[in-house]
């Protein structure tokens, strides 16, 4: 799509950015289709290619508004398009910069900027942790809206204290031990048995996603840039990967390398980060043959959501349902629409309630079709979003591994 920037934007790193994605799209349409907020209203501007037209039109120096805003803000990120896309157009990456300029000329009403501003400082901040235990002290006095967000207290158990001369760095995750402890512990415990030992590095924190993701850019990346300083003696010492387990965690580490390509003082560390990284389930080829025989699969039917971040973002489809079921356990993802967002995508569930609401349900629609005992995913987002709908308990797929180990067994 041939674009000409407005004097403004000619010749700036977002301007030219832009303008090499745009000119990939054809404007055919097929990502349109797949779209789940086109899905859900049925609005050109609510698609990705009605989007793609409304950032072309900023920047060619159209003054975006309100409804610019809006447009942008209801679209979930989960990069459905980008596998749709015959043209390989980087959507993900225009979006973002979509919005900074956007909201750069459009101010947000107090009480929204208020909410984002608490989400973003919130969540990452190291009062969440105890914020979170009182919400769970009095989780039973909470209203639903509140009480959906906040997962009854899990006992994780204990931490493997083997060591192993295979190692990976795991990213703990800013909310997720708070919230759902017992995913790290499983993840540790499913790598002792298979001869991995799990190291954390205590100075690690957010990704920087959730800052990334509301327009604080600058805040997402300096805690790139913290994460990438906590983690770099443990890299020169030598560990094999720097595991998520989180796939939306995932996708942001796996994009340091070209989030910092530009910041002379972290471009090289952020390239060999990004190398390192791994989604956990890519390791299920090396640890699952050692797995075999050791699990006893409990019985009943998993009905398995794959996260966007897992399928569009990392586009790694497929893995944790073939070793899982390898393993013994009854694993399939939904007959219809498994390429769907649940309505989770980060912040999104609480910013655009109505929209994700919606989609929650049609998925878990989708899973219920299955008559599971239990619904698994691989990102905390999905799984808190999806359980708050729910009565089948959701959990991470990793738990359930853990769970069959035989040092679990009841
Ligand atoms: S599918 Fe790709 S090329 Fe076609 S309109 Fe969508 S983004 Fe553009
Ligand atoms: S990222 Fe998802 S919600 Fe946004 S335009 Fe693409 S498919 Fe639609």
């Amino acid at each position: 799509m041939q674009t000409t920037l407005a004097p403004e934007y000619a010749g700036t790193a977002d301007g030219l950015a832009a303008e090499a994605i745009l000119r990939k799209c054809v404007h055919c349409g097929f990502c349109t289709a797949t779209c789940p907020t086109y899905q859900l209203l049925g609005d050109e501007l609510d698609g990705p290619r009605g989007r793609i037209y409304l950032m072309k039109q900023l920047l060619e120096g159209h003054a975006p508004s309100r409804k610019t805003q809006l447009h942008l803000d209801r679209c979930l990120t989960c990069r459905n398009c980008e596998s749709t896309c015959p043209s390989g157009v980087k959507y993900g990456q225009l979006v973002d910069i979509g919005r900074r300029l956007v909201d750069a000329k459009v101010d947000r009403p107090a009480s929204e900027r208020f909410l984002r501003w608490s989400l973003k400082e919130g969540l990452t901040s190291a009062l969440f942790a105890p914020a979170m235990k009182l919400g769970q002290l009095v989780r039973s006095l909470l209203p639903p809206s509140l009480k959906n967000k906040v997962p009854t207290a899990q006992n994780a158990g204990a931490w493997p204290t083997r060591r192993h001369g295979s190692k990976v760095l795991l990213l703990a995750g800013c909310v997720q031990p708070a919230m759902l402890p017992n995913i790290n512990f499983a993840t540790a415990r499913v790598l002792d048995a298979c001869g991995i030992e799990t190291l954390i590095a205590p100075k690690a924190g957010c990704c920087g996603a959730i800052k990334f993701h509301l327009n604080d850019q600058g805040g997402g990346m300096d805690e790139m840039r913290a994460n990438i300083d906590a983690w770099w003696p443990l890299v020169i010492s030598g560990v094999d990967a720097i595991v998520t387990n989180a796939s939306g965690c995932g996708v942001m580490v796996k994009d340091y390398a070209h989030l910092l390509q530009d910041d002379p003082a972290y471009a090289t560390k952020a390239r060999r980060i990004s190398e390192l990284a791994r989604d956990l389930s890519e390791l299920l080829p090396e640890i699952a043959p050692k797995l075999r025989g050791k699990v006893a699969a409990r019985a009943g039917q998993i009905a398995f959501h794959p996260p966007c971040t897992l399928q569009h973002g990392q586009q790694l489809r497929g893995g944790v349902e073939q070793h899982l079921a390898d393993l013994g356990f009854q694993i399939k993802t939904c007959r219809v629409e498994p390429h769907l967002c649940c309505g989770s995508a980060g912040t999104y569930s609480v910013l655009q309630p109505t929209l994700a609401y919606q989609l929650r349900d049609r998925k878990l629609t989708h899973l219920s079709e299955m008559q599971p005992a239990q619904i698994a995913s691989a990102n905390i987002g999905c799984i808190t979003h999806l359980q708050s709908g729910t009565d089948t308990p959701v959990r991470h797929w990793i738990e359930l591994l853990d769970e069959a180990l035989p040092t679990r067994q009841p």
